[in-house]
């Protein structure tokens, strides 16, 4: 799929009646194989697809957007939609949330509910901590530990360990 169908593709995920202004189709390009589209290459690109019958433009209050053409207008150009194309519509209509910021407030949600899952020394919520390690020989409640005890397993247990608790916890 080449740049401008993408684009179509992304505006037809919006559903039928969606419009589109040059600067929220370089939004929705933010997401695709060409994140850095800009607004002139999304007006060019929307230019494009006018000129192929499958957008034309609406003027206003002053301002242009493009909406997708009716069947009778367009032609016979489809396009097939993906997941992807799915997907970009429901970010851009603010239904899936996405980046650092939507981030970072789901993995508070999950800490409140959860406790401090993204501690920095994760391993320590494992239950697998419960029984002593048969291979490094760390205690019960003590992380396991590689190159003869010089490096602290912060994240992970042995898999010795693993499954001497899946055993029942005879150590
Ligand atoms: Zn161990």
């Amino acid at each position: 799929m080449n740049r401008r169908d993408f684009l179509l593709a992304a505006i037809q995920g919006q559903g039928p009646a969606a419009r589109v202004s040059t600067a929220s189709a370089a939004r929705l390009m933010a997401a695709s194989p060409w994140p850095t589209t800009g607004r002139n290459t999304a007006r060019k690109d929307l230019g494009a697809l006018v000129a192929r019958g499958v957008l034309r433009v609406v003027e206003s209050a002053g301002r242009t957007s493009y909406q997708l053409s009716t069947e009778k207008e367009g032609g016979s150009m489809t396009v097939r939609f993906t997941d992807a194309d799915r997907v970009l519509g429901q970010i851009e209509r603010g239904e899936v949330r996405v980046g650092a910021d939507a981030a970072r407030e789901i993995a508070a949600c999950a800490e409140a509910a959860y406790g401090a899952v993204w501690s920095a020394e994760p391993a320590r919520a494992f239950p697998q901590l419960r029984v002593a390690c048969p291979a490094c020989g760390s205690a019960p409640g003590e992380l396991c530990t590689s190159h003869s005890g010089t490096r602290v397993r912060r994240h992970d247990v042995h898999q010795a360990r693993r499954a001497a608790w899946a055993k029942g916890g005879a150590a």
